[in-house]
């Protein structure tokens, strides 16, 4: 059985207008999947108007309120209400930025509607989504500088946040490595990365294989084979699957993959969440 534990639906603003959760349900079940956890963006440094915590209209959507905190609500809402008639179905949340917003991540967290919570990193502090920067246009010191406030900032989510499986380690790779073709050597980042897997480890958190990397530029799973095999080894055990697909079409894209590296890395087992409690399923 393969579970695709990362998905977004049209509540996600960067998503497909046309991933509707009935039809992403319906997709996933025509492609054998056990569980589909659709899980919206909240990216929780946005500083939020009281307007915006009412139900949004997503097909005038804002793009301007990327990862809002009414999407997010409205999602939570929209697949609590259809699990039944689709129990291929599970609540999931990304939330971004958890330490920038420590009050709000807790009580998102805490909604015992979901099954599921994916602790992620879009921006840096004070800084821009990765996804708007122009690598080519800095040098290898504050290339450098970046990172190393990335990884930093990811330990501190790992230490003190409120999630299940942290989404995507290594996600700036996919703009800097993979859309610019800037070479990254992740050796200076070795020590920090086995710190942020401690850190999970002792908490009893997990990581995921994102796959989303696979169909893009960059090629590799978020994290790659490397560093899956170095978490196993320090004693990971929980590790879930994701698409991230934004798009019908990318559900369940590259699990079967995702599931080949993970056996690779030395585990036998994957994990899925239903009310927040890990299962394992043999790979
Ligand atoms: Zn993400
Ligand atoms: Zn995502």
């Amino acid at each position: 059985m393969l579970a695709d534990m990362h998905t977004h639906s049209f509540f996600s603003p960067d998503a497909d207008r046309g991933a509707d959760i009935e039809k992403m349900s319906l997709r996933a079940a025509e492609l054998g999947l056990g569980i589909l956890t659709v899980t919206d963006h909240c990216d929780l440094n946005f500083r939020f108007s009281e307007s915006e915590y009412a139900y949004p209209d997503y097909l005038l959507c804002d793009r301007d309120m990327f990862g809002s905190l009414g999407y997010a609500l409205k999602s939570i809402e929209t697949v609590t209400a259809l699990k039944e008639r689709y129990p291929v179905l599970r609540c999931g949340i990304e939330l971004g930025q958890l330490v920038q917003a420590p009050d709000t991540a807790a009580d998102l967290a805490s909604d015992p509607r979901l099954d599921f919570v994916i602790g992620s990193l879009h921006m840096n502090h004070g800084k821009t989504d990765f996804y708007w920067i122009e690598y080519n246009k800095m040098d290898s010191s504050k290339l450098t500088a970046l990172l190393d406030a990335y990884f930093e900032e990811q330990l501190e989510v790992c230490r003190t946040a409120d999630f299940d499986v942290l989404g995507h380690l290594t996600y700036p790779l996919r703009y800097i490595v993979g859309k610019y073709g800037i070479p990254v050597e992740l050796t200076r980042w070795e020590g920090i990365i086995e710190d942020i897997f401690r850190a999970l480890i002792g908490r009893g958190k997990g990581i995921e294989i994102n796959t989303s990397g696979l169909r893009q530029e960059y090629g590799r799973t978020f994290p790659d084979l490397g560093l899956v095999r170095l978490y196993r080894q320090l004693g990971g055990e929980i590790l879930t699957l994701g698409s991230d697909a934004h798009r019908i079409e990318d559900i369940g894209s590259g699990l079967q993959a995702g599931a080949e590296l993970a056996k690779q890395a030395g585990f036998d087992y994957m994990t899925v969440f239903t009310g927040r409690k890990p299962e394992f399923v043999k790979l």
